[in-house]
């Protein structure tokens, strides 16, 4: 039997919502209610050199805001400690992980670039070190692994030549982005992910790590990225100008614009629950762009 439909819009409080990330909350939100389904809002907040509780908070009251609500309560993935201390144990058991202690002095000499940046040249492979601080903890990968997104198309990846092991406990001991997100999505039970397409080429890895973890990865559609007038991704923690939360109804009309769905102009001065129906009652995953070009985008330049 079919699972429900459960989608997820989880950021990481790096900085308040900014469009690019309003981008992908629409998307997603957008996905789960024309499917009557449920969208759950994680607040990623492992990294916490990176993260800050205003933002914690300023995320979601800004998602309010823009009238869009979500169920259960917001998650919060640094109280997940448990959740994600069991994965690790399940890999070690399956001897999937192993501790490392390469420095990132000895991985700039020693990595090849492969098409996804350095790729982890198996050093600490076979040494069996004991896990202690310090160490970070990489999860052996093996074969390819192939993802395939009704908006990006099929995304092929032989993980050991394209990547090689990647850390899923860093040497300052924080979780990687990798081991919460997958736990999580898995946890939760995620059916469908949708997010910016900044993170595509992370799906493989990710699919293959929800193996490991004996669990089924989530379907994905991933949604063109907003960039700026240089061509940048926006995000949050490069200063990308927050959201005008005074005028909620024009920020969603332009992300529905950006999206693809074209929406009627006047729409702009709805209210939000009339908004809100009319992008639930015309949601067309077959209209999002693959690309957005900067003159489409209609930023305001700054
Ligand atoms: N927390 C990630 C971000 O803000 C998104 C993770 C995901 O959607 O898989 O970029």
């Amino acid at each position: 039997m079919e699972r429900p439909y459960h989608g997820r819009f989880a950021p990481s409080p790096t900085g308040p919502l900014h469009f690019g990330s309003l981008v992908a909350a629409v998307a997603s939100y957008l996905q789960a209610r024309s499917r009557g389904g449920r969208w759950s809002l994680r607040i990623e907040d492992v990294d916490r050199h990176r993260c800050r509780p205003q933002w914690a908070e300023a995320i979601p009251a800004a998602l309010h805001a823009l009238g869009m609500e979500w169920d259960g309560t917001v998650i919060f993935q640094s109280r997940h400690g448990d959740r994600y201390r069991e994965a690790l144990a399940h890999l070690r058991e399956q001897g999937l992980l192993y501790a490392c202690r390469c420095s990132r002095r000895t991985l700039a000499r020693t990595a090849p670039r492969g098409p996804l940046g350095p790729v982890y040249p198996g050093l600490c492979r076979q040494a069996g070190l004991a896990d202690e601080p310090q160490r970070a903890l990489r999860l052996r990968v093996a074969g390819v692994e192939q993802a395939v997104d009704p908006v990006m198309g099929t995304l092929k990846q032989d993980l050991e030549q394209d990547l090689g092991d990647f850390v899923l406990r860093r040497a300052d001991g924080l979780y990687a982005y990798q081991l919460a997100v997958v736990v999580d999505d898995l946890a939760q039970g995620i059916t469908e992910v949708v997010r910016g397409a900044d993170l595509w080429d992370n799906t493989p890895r990710q699919r293959y790590l929800a193996r490991c973890l004996d669990g089924k990865y989530p379907a994905t559609v991933h949604v063109p990225v907003a960039v700026d007038d240089l061509g940048r991704k926006l995000s949050k923690s490069s200063g990308a100008a927050a959201l005008e939360l005074a005028r909620p109804g024009a920020e969603i009309v332009r992300a529905l614009a950006f999206l693809g769905q074209a929406p009627p102009a006047e729409l702009a001065r709805a209210p939000l629950g009339e908004i809100w129906d009319w992008a639930i009652a015309h949601w067309d995953l077959r209209r999002i762009p693959r690309r957005r070009e900067i003159p489409e985008l209609g930023l305001e330049r700054r």
